[in-house]
């Protein structure tokens, strides 16, 4: 849809150009969610295209994906066989209730940066135990966990005029064992609860999502009492209740899910 009150459209070739941030600013990536409501708080679009950022790449120790990287090129990269982890990047976005355009257009760092509790990436980039890059106006990064980025619903710690730059997830991760689970009401609605659950030689690593505020993450070390304690530990987490569903509903789904994910 049109924005008829943007007053600004820039198109920097890098961040260092733009000298100010100001209230009703916004970065604007794939615009699959900024165009699809009005958005009477924003006056400037900063766009993210003539950055000119690398997608996806393979460097050292670690596999690195651009902010601006579609949705679409997680599915078509050519990877290795022995990543098992990357089941879980077609597992997330076969979650996204979303249509072949939105997947083409939606980018990685527009989903992790719009934070919905419904974000399909984000529980699995905290199972995979990502880092986050964030560049300021300046250029500077600072780097941060990824189960710390996300704080609630469409809240982030990214400051004003602060960009999610790339996303570092080390190799040897993505030999991890994945396993994604999700569950909606109907096939078209985004989901009420998600699981993501990753297995690696000494731990369990699990994470829900959609079913509370922000991507939260439950982790075990004996494989063999992980049921038992992940269940146990979901009494003391702050699920979603809304006209969809109850707390005790959610919860109920999201242990049902954890016990599929083990089995
Ligand atoms: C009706 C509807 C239902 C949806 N349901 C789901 C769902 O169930 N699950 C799900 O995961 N997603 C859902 N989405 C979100 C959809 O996937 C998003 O449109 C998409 O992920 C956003 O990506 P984009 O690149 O188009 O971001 P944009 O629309 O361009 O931007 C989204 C937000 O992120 C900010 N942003 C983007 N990139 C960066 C960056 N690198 N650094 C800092 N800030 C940035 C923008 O300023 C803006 O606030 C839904 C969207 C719609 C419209």
């Amino acid at each position: 849809m049109d924005l008829p009150n943007i007053e600004t459209y820039l198109r920097p070739n890098q961040i260092q150009a733009i000298a100010n941030w100001g209230e009703g600013w916004a970065w604007l990536a794939g615009g699959t969610w900024l165009f699809s409501e009005p958005q009477p708080h924003l006056k400037v679009l900063v766009d993210m295209q003539k950055l000119g950022w690398s997608e996806i790449e393979v460097k050292a120790d670690h596999l690195i994906i651009g902010a601006t990287c579609p949705l679409i090129k997680l599915l078509e990269y050519p990877w290795l066989e022995e990543w098992t982890a990357v089941a879980g990047f077609k597992s997330a976005i076969a979650t996204l209730a979303a249509s072949f355009k939105v997947i083409n257009m939606a980018t990685v760092g527009g989903n992790i940066c719009l934070a919905l509790s419904v974000g399909t990436l984000a529980p699995l980039m905290v199972a995979l135990d990502a880092s986050y890059e964030i560049w300021n106006l300046k250029g500077e990064s600072r780097i941060v966990a990824a189960k710390d980025f996300q704080i609630g619903f469409k809240a982030t710690i990214l400051q004003p005029g602060e960009i999610l730059r790339r996303i570092l997830i080390p190799l040897s991760h993505l030999k991890w064992k994945i396993n994604y689970q999700h569950f909606s009401l109907a096939t078209t609605d985004s989901a009420l609860v998600i699981v993501v659950l990753a297995k690696n030689d000494q731990q369990v690593r699990c994470v829900i999502g959609a079913s509370v505020a922000a991507p939260r993450l439950l982790e075990c070390e004996n494989i063999e009492t992980a049921q038992r304690q992940l269940i146990t530990s979901l009494e003391n987490e702050n699920f979603i209740v809304d006209a969809k569903a109850s707390a005790d509903y959610r919860r109920e789904i999201t242990a049902l899910l954890i016990k599929r994910s083990l089995q």
